[in-house]
């Protein structure tokens, strides 16, 4: 349920009715915007007479929200969230691009790639340190070493860093990371959401395998309901019939969760296409398709590459996937 407040209610007014509501068991998520307040009330709503608060002094109008999401709900919060991570803003009408190699595999990799990557124009770098490999003899990452390599390579470039936490017991390595990514494979791994919800960190939450995009908004849920509201889908393709392409990458996910939600949303073209050269085509219907970003994965040596060589850009590939990005972000903005 949501309860829009009339712009000339008093302060006081405001106060007896959030009491009002607090007072039945229901929690109160307050957006303040440039024409209007709302209060988004979760819990059961169904014990709250709608017509009895309408007719209070300080309310506009109520409206049932039929979605089972509520913090992550447009409705809840018409203006769009703009995550701060590690000093860069994601959403909001900016447009980040986060760039780096699959996994973090040696130091001078990370460091080589970091800096190429900023020179190209990313924003912050990515690379994992735990790694969800469908095979358990595939390379696994460098775990807390590649977390003490990420840090490195933020001190020399001074990238943010996003990587991906694939348990909950990991969780305090994790503090010098700006975003802490869950991965496809975890995107309904509830007991992981409802820890990161516990937490201040930025949260980049991918689309699962297989998932709905109402699915993966109420994974999103799972975050805010803890308390952590920062949080960026990230849409790396889907499993479908195709077999031309490692997923099928699902661009009106963009549109449709602009309408359903204020979260920021990036696209991450390798995953989703798993070929290297279908990343740059990608990247800039991405782009052109209103996404407050992109995630593209880069390494120094793909053909060597511990993990998605086949993916990866070369540092001179992705300076020319951002040149074209940054045309079509510019007839996008015009
Ligand atoms: C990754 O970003 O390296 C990754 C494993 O992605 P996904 O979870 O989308 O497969
Ligand atoms: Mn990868």
């Amino acid at each position: 349920m949501i309860v829009i407040l009339k712009q000339t209610a008093q302060q006081e007014q405001i106060d007896r009715l959030k009491h009002f509501l607090t007072n039945l068991g229901l929690r109160i998520d307050e957006s303040k915007g440039d024409h209007s307040t709302i209060l988004g009330i979760v819990g059961d709503t169904t014990r709250v007479d709608a017509d009895l608060v309408a007719s209070l002094d300080a309310v506009e109008a109520v409206q049932r929200v039929q979605e089972p999401y509520k913090k992550a709900n447009r409705k809840f919060h018409p203006e769009n969230t703009v995550v701060d991570c590690g000093g860069v803003p994601v959403g909001g009408g900016m447009f980040q691009i986060i760039a780096g190699p699959c996994s973090v595999e040696t130091e001078e990799q990370i460091v080589t790639v970091a800096r190429a990557v900023k020179e190209a124009g990313a924003t912050l770098l990515r690379g994992g340190a735990f790694k969800p490999r469908t095979s358990p003899y595939a390379f696994q990452g460098l775990h807390g070493d590649g977390l003490r390599l990420l840090k490195l390579a933020k001190q020399e470039t001074g990238l943010p860093i996003v990587t991906e936490i694939m348990d909950t017991s990991h969780l305090d390595l994790f503090d010098d990371v700006d975003v802490i990514q869950v991965g496809a494979r975890n995107m309904q791994n509830f007991e992981l959401l409802k820890v990161l919800g516990r937490t201040n960190k930025p949260i980049l939450l991918k689309r699962g395998l297989a998932n709905t995009v109402q699915e993966w908004l109420m994974s999103a849920e799972y975050i805010m309901a803890g308390g952590n509201d920062q949080v960026i889908l990230c849409e790396r393709g889907i499993r479908t019939y195709e077999t031309a392409t490692r997923n099928t990458l699902d661009l009106s996910s963009v549109p449709v969760l602009k309408e359903k939600t204020h979260l920021p949303i990036i696209i991450d073209p390798s995953h989703a296409t798993g070929v290297a050269r279908l990343v740059k085509p990608m990247a800039m219907a991405a782009t052109a398709s209103g996404a407050d970003g992109l995630m593209i994965e880069v390494h120094n040596d793909p053909r060597h590459a511990l993990c998605d060589g086949a993916q990866s850009l070369t540092p001179d590939e992705f300076a020319d996937v951002v040149r074209r990005v940054k045309a079509v972000r510019a007839v996008v903005e015009a």
